[in-house]
C-alpha cells in the first residue's frame, strides 16, 4: 500500500498531461494487479470520432506504454467499436461495467470539456471496496488534470497558452524511433494499444496568424465586442484543424498553429481553409474579418523563437501585400519575394 501512496505522491508532482495518464494506470496497476489498465481519448469530429490510446499497461509488462500527441485519425480505432466506452460518455455515468464485471469504464471528463475513459480489465469483478478505491484516485487525477489545463490553457479562448508551447515545439522536432513505441508488447489486443505505431508524417509546420486591422473592431465596437470576435475565431479555429494540431493563443489577437503535414502544399490548403472560414463567418456586430498567416516548416535543430520568426516574416509579407493571405515563408524565399536572411547560404546556417 505505501507503494501506492508514492505512487500517487509522484503523480502530483507531473508537470504534463501525458506523464499524468501513465502515473494513473501504472497506480492502478500496482493497487489492483488487472490484466490491462488504459485511458482512452476521445478524439476527432463528431461524425467521425476516434479512440486515442494514451496510456496503457497489461499483466506482465512492468513499464506502461504511452503514446505521443501526434497519430493518424485514420488508423486509429472508431468511437464506434467501443459501445461501453461510448456509453459511459454519453450516460455521463461515473462507470460501467460488462455482464461480467470483469470490464469496466469509467468515464474522465476534464473542466475543458475534453472527453476520455479509463478502462480496467480484471478477472474477477471489481469488488465495493475496490471501485472505492478506483473513485478515490480518479477523483485526485481529475482535480490535478483541471489545475494543469488551468495553467495552460488561456483564459478567454480555451486555447493553449504561450507557456506550453516550447515543450510541444522541441517534441516535434526531435528525431523519433516510431519502432520503439512497438517494442515490448505482444499482438494480443493490438487495437487498444497506443496507436502512434503507423504514424506515416514526420513533418512540422508553424503557422502565425494574425487578425487584420483588428484595432479598428476595438475603436468601433469596444474591447468587449472585441474580445467575443478573438472567442468566436478561437471556435472557428478548432473545427477547421485536425484534433492534433495544436492550437494557441500567443497573446492579444496573434494566434499559432503547430501542424503536422506531409507537404507544404497540404499545410497551405489547412490554412486557406482557416482564412476562408474567418473570412465567411459572421460576427454578431461586427460583420466579417480577415486573417493574414504566414507559416513555416520546422526544421531539424530548430529553436522555437527562430521558427517563429520565419512565421512572423511571412505574416509581414501578407500584411504588406494586401492582407487577407496566407504565405509560406519558404516559398517567399525560394520565389525571391523574400531576401534570404544575412548569415545564410542556401539552407546552411553559418553561424
Ligand atoms: P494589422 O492588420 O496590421 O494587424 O492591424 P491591427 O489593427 O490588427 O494591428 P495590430 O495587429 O498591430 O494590433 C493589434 C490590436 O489588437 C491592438 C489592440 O487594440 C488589439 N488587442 C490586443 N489584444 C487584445 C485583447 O486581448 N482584446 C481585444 N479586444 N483587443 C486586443
Ligand atoms: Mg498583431
Ligand atoms: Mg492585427
Amino acid at each position: 500500500m505505501s507503494n501506492v501512496v508514492e505512487r500517487l505522491a509522484d503523480m502530483t508532482a507531473l508537470r504534463d498531461r501525458q506523464s499524468l495518464d501513465v502515473a494513473l494506470v501504472q497506480t492502478l496497476n500496482d493497487l489492483l494487479q488487472p490484466q490491462a489498465v488504459l485511458i482512452a481519448r476521445w478524439v476527432g469530429h463528431r461524425d467521425q470520432a476516434r479512440w486515442l490510446t494514451c496510456a496503457y499497461i497489461e499483466d506482465g509488462v512492468p513499464q506502461p506504454t504511452s503514446t505521443e500527441t501526434w497519430a493518424d485519425l485514420e488508423d486509429l480505432p472508431q468511437a464506434s467499436d467501443f459501445p461501453m466506452r461510448q456509453q459511459v460518455l454519453s450516460q455521463q455515468k461515473a462507470q460501467l461495467a460488462d455482464k461480467s464485471g470483469g470490464l469496466n469504464c469509467f468515464a474522465l471528463i476534464a473542466s475543458t470539456g475534453a472527453k476520455a475513459v479509463l478502462e480496467i480489465r480484471t478477472r474477477r469483478a471489481l469488488s465495493t471496496t475496490q471501485l472505492h478505491l478506483i473513485d478515490g484516485v480518479l477523483r485526485l487525477y481529475q482535480n490535478f488534470q483541471n489545475l494543469l489545463d488551468y495553467g495552460e490553457r488561456d483564459a478567454l479562448t480555451d486555447l493553449l497558452n504561450r507557456k506550453t508551447f516550447d515543450g510541444a515545439f522541441l517534441k516535434a522536432t526531435l528525431v523519433r524511433n516510431p519502432a520503439a513505441l512497438a517494442s515490448g508488447s505482444n499482438q494480443r489486443d493490438a487495437d487498444t494499444r497506443p496507436s502512434t505505431v503507423n504514424r506515416r508524417t514526420e513533418r512540422y509546420w508553424l503557422a502565425m496568424i494574425d487578425i487584420d486591422h483588428f484595432k479598428r473592431v476595438n475603436d468601433q465596437f469596444g474591447h468587449l465586442i472585441g474580445d467575443e470576435v478573438l472567442l468566436l475565431l478561437a471556435r472557428v479555429m478548432r473545427s477547421t484543424f485536425r484534433f492534433d494540431d495544436q492550437l494557441y493563443r500567443f497573446g492579444g489577437e496573434e494566434f499559432v498553429i503547430l501542424m503536422r503535414c506531409d507537404t507544404c502544399s497540404q499545410a497551405d490548403t489547412g490554412l486557406q481553409r482557416l482564412r476562408s472560414a474567418t473570412e465567411n463567418y459572421r460576427f454578431p456586430q461586427v460583420g466579417t474579418i480577415t486573417i493574414s498567416v504566414g507559416f513555416t516548416e520546422i526544421r531539424p535543430g530548430d529553436a522555437p523563437t527562430t521558427a517563429i520568426e520565419r512565421a512572423d516574416k511571412a505574416v509581414y509579407f501578407a500584411k504588406e501585400h494586401g492582407r487577407n493571405q496566407v504565405c509560406s515563408y519558404e516559398t517567399l524565399l525560394e520565389s525571391g519575394r523574400l531576401a534570404a536572411p544575412i548569415g545564410n547560404v542556401g539552407d546552411v546556417e553559418l553561424f
